[in-house]
């Protein structure tokens, strides 16, 4: 059989497998909707509340009523924008949000959406090192400064923003603040208390949980316009029957993923390193940013002379499973915008490959796709009219 090596942790992850059987009681046997007042409703109760603590532990949070479930991170982030538009930009005539440049479409989409509708959107751009400074945010604050949204961890690059430096000064200055932090848990310690967060989204399936379950955190006091209007659950937050057995995994996939962060943080970082100082040894290839400053799972590298897609076929064919940016577009051939971004040059922004690991990963894996990538690129490099070596 052929080899199968995903190293395409940072679009979706594999469930735990220890997850699995937590979650199986609640297809067939207490199946019960948790509002029903009767045992069936009832008696999914306690795993629910269970579950709950374990994401208020895993960031941090000072009360289980801080963490609301969602469908994904995308519904949290557009909760979150739009919630923010009715509460201070329609109702106390705020006009201007604060983002960056290289954010999620889940953000960088519903700002463009709340432009049409008249809000003023500041994306500040990363410097030659990939990231935002707090004193860019704190010049770009004003008076009706609604809210500062910036990521925890870039999806492309891994790279970490400041985001304890900016909590300070959105919290001196009296903004809300919010962090897309889908791409830090269970790689890098995620504190919300301690970076002064106000609302923070995650999604499960970036940490070992399912696919379709996400959360936002909202600190006491913050008030959010609902985005889903309905029945009264999630205290009238967001309304929608409660899913269960995904909600059960996605508190248990947080409890592994703050278990496992030392070893994320040793023995993953590890292996990335390894590859990348094998990687590096190819010539003319770049590694997008510092490794200090990095999530300990990613690698964006460009390899000068071949296209990334030409040489993700090449992965592939070889049944390894990295990527050219996020997953959301690596449908069309655009360059990869973060690199684009960073100063890159035109060519070297089309030869931007993601590999992003996890713990399930392999040193015997990674040794593999050490030999396979030094042969790609030769073999791209000999039937390439632009590499001139
Ligand atoms: N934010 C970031 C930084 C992401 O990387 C992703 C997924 O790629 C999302 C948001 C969207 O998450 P979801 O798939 O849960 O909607």
């Amino acid at each position: 059989m052929q080899k199968r090596i995903y190293l395409d942790n940072n679009a979706t992850t594999m469930l735990d497998p220890s997850i699995l059987p937590l979650m199986q009681p609640y297809f067939c046997e207490k199946f019960g909707n948790p509002n029903s007042l009767h045992k069936y409703g009832t008696e999914t109760h306690p795993a629910i509340q269970e579950a709950i603590e374990k994401l208020y532990n895993g960031i941090n949070a000072a009360d289980s009523d801080d963490i609301v479930i969602t469908g994904c991170a995308t519904e949290s982030n557009n909760w979150v924008l739009k919630g923010v538009y009715f509460d201070e930009i329609l109702k106390k005539g705020k006009k201007h949000i604060v983002t960056t440049e290289v954010e999620h479409p889940a953000i960088g989409a519903t700002c463009s959406f709340l432009e049409s509708l008249g809000v003023e959107v500041t994306r500040l751009p990363i410097n030659a090192q990939g990231t935002i400074t707090a004193e860019q945010v704190a010049e770009v604050i004003r008076e009706d400064t609604a809210l500062v949204s910036v990521m925890w961890a870039n999806n492309e690059t891994g790279l970490i923003f400041p985001i304890e430096e900016i909590g300070k000064i959105c919290r001196q200055k009296g903004v809300l603040f919010h962090t897309d932090a889908v791409q830090a848990i269970g790689k890098i310690l995620v504190d919300v208390q301690k970076a002064n967060v106000d609302l923070l989204s995650f999604s499960a399936h970036k940490f070992h949980g399912p696919k379709g379950i996400g959360g936002l955190y909202i600190r006491k006091g913050v008030e959010l316009t609902p985005l889903l209007h309905g029945g009264e659950h999630m205290r009238g937050r967001r309304s929608g029957t409660l899913n269960v057995p995904y909600i059960i995994a996605m508190g248990e996939a947080m409890r592994l993923a703050n278990e496992y962060l030392d070893f994320e943080l040793s023995a993953v970082r590890k292996m990335r390193d390894y590859l990348e100082d094998k990687l590096l040894e190819i010539k003319d290839v770049f590694v997008v940013g510092t490794r200090e400053n990095r999530v300990p799972n990613t690698t964006l590298i460009s390899v000068r002379g071949i296209e990334g897609e030409a040489m993700l076929w090449d992965l592939n064919k070889a049944g390894i499973a990295a990527s050219t940016g996020s997953a959301c577009a690596s449908e069309d051939l655009e360059a990869n915008p973060v690199m684009v971004a960073i100063g890159a040059d035109k060519e070297l922004a089309h030869t931007a490959i993601r590999i992003s690991l996890s713990r399930f990963n392999t040193q015997e894996e990674i040794d593999y796709t050490i030999e396979v990538f030094k042969k790609a690129v030769e073999r791209l490099r000999n039937i390439s009219s632009s590499y001139d070596a």
